[in-house]
């Protein structure tokens, strides 16, 4: 493989400004309105991100009719790419018969028994407008039903911006703070230690089974099966955080492992594309919602369950049957063992670390992974990689779609390994 000549990171910006004039027009004119020129914190990057206007399959088109191949799939909700032809159609059917209504319909009925099928711990479900709202309702249920209030949340840990899950952040009384306990990744030990003499205090504890934001890490089957005792031991309720984890498996990440939490969270795929989100679990817990019993637990929600992202869930998932989860966990593979290849033939220092179809770019084998996700390094690589026409996280994560082929990923291993050679 030819290592393509360097862009030297001083030139990177200037090579992304000179591909990206229109971007860059949209980006001032953004930021007199839009702090940061959006609405979404994690999407920025140096020295702005492109606009993207369109895109089909993993294709995407940006103002500047630049085209990159797409691995994010906005944060990996878009499992088979940009306007799949059934999505388009059920969406379409649907907007022509209205969007929402206050009212429930038959759509999210549909949804929920598709879900309630394929995970067994989930016996009744609620939906959200978002992955935030559906941690938010989960930790309430949990503290509800137990009538406690401590939460124990993992280091690295991404549940939304709601406050218990990102105490410790300005804006977020220090009161919550005290409510919540930061819990070591994969030591079942460190979690008894950091949870000593405060056993009975604990409402639940919330973990997803692949963290996504942290670096796309799988949990240990053990540390997930001591979290199960824990909690039954101690009467505290689990809560697997699938907003992310659910594309792993037909069951989600929970079935890869076999525990069963009390509550799962669900996000990104099962809204095919559009805001829907779900909390669901046991129906003990759930049922506590029931606006028949007094003193049923409040959720309402302009949106919630609604059609139009209910069709697109339903069309989604009709389409991932079981051999649609090997192909994509193998071309994620592809992925990993291409980069490890052309990294070893090349010297270079970057590796691709992968759980089912999720991925992530590390450069350097012996850097923290934490490191890698905010450092400089990989900020770079995000604009190597745009300069090359591939469309990751800033933070070097992505995920395979449906529409990805083989060459797709073989030349997405290729330009990995020259952007992490060219910012060396
Ligand atoms: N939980 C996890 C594991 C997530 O990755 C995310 C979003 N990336 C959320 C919750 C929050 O979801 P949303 O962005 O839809 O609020």
């Amino acid at each position: 493989m030819a290592i393509a000549e360097p862009v030297a990171s001083t030139d990177l910006h200037a090579a992304w400004r000179a591909r990206t004039p229109r971007s860059a027009e949209l980006f001032d004119r953004a930021t007199a309105v839009l702090p940061g020129g959006s609405t979404r914190t994690t999407i920025y990057a140096p020295p702005y991100p492109p606009y993207l206007e369109s895109g089909s399959g993993i294709h995407v088109r940006d103002v500047d009719g630049n085209d990159y191949r797409d691995f994010l799939g906005n944060y990996t909700s878009l499992i088979l790419g940009h306007a799949h032809p059934a999505v388009v159609a059920a969406v379409e059917a649907q907007v022509r018969k209205g969007s929402a209504f206050g009212a429930p319909s038959a759509l999210e009925i549909a949804l929920a028994e598709e879900l309630v099928r394929r995970i067994d711990s989930v016996e009744r479900i609620r939906f959200t407008n978002s992955g935030t709202e559906a941690t938010m309702f989960a930790i309430r249920a949990a503290r509800a039903v137990t009538g406690r209030s401590l939460v124990g949340i993992f280091e690295r840990a991404y549940h939304g911006t709601h406050d218990t899950v990102v105490a410790g952040s300005p804006g977020v009384p220090a009161a919550v703070g005290e409510l919540v306990m930061t819990l070591p990744w994969d030591d079942p030990d460190g979690v008894d230690r950091a949870l000593a003499g405060r056993e009975d205090e604990v409402a639940a504890i919330v973990i997803e089974p692949i963290q996504g934001a942290g670096g796309v890490r799988a949990a240990s089957p053990e540390l997930l099966r001591h979290l199960r005792t824990f909690c039954d031991r101690h009467r505290a309720i689990l809560i697997f955080d699938e907003v992310i984890a659910f594309r792993a498996a037909p069951g989600g990440a929970q079935s890869l492992v076999g525990v069963r939490p009390d509550l799962t969270t669900l996000g990104k795929i099962i809204g095919g594309g559009y805001p829907l989100a779900a909390f669901g679990g046991s129906a003990t817990i759930l049922d506590r919602f029931d606006a028949r019993r007094p003193g049923a637990l409040t959720h309402g929600g302009t949106f919630n369950g609604n059609p139009v992202g209910a069709a697109a869930g339903l069309a989604t998932l009709a389409e991932l049957t079981p051999p649609v989860y090997d192909d994509l966990a193998r071309r994620a593979i592809r992925v990993r063992d291409g980069v490890a290849t052309r990294a070893a033939a090349n010297g270079v220092d970057v590796r691709v670390d992968l759980t089912a179809s999720l991925f992530q770019v590390r450069i350097g084998a012996t850097t923290a992974p934490s490191a890698v996700a905010t450092g400089t390094g990989a900020a770079d690589l995000f604009v190597r990689l745009l300069l090359a026409g591939f469309y990751l996280a800033p933070r070097g994560m992505g995920a395979i779609a449906t529409p990805a082929t083989d060459d797709d990923v073989d030349e997405l291993a290729a330009a990995i390994v020259v952007a992490a050679a060219a910012g060396a």
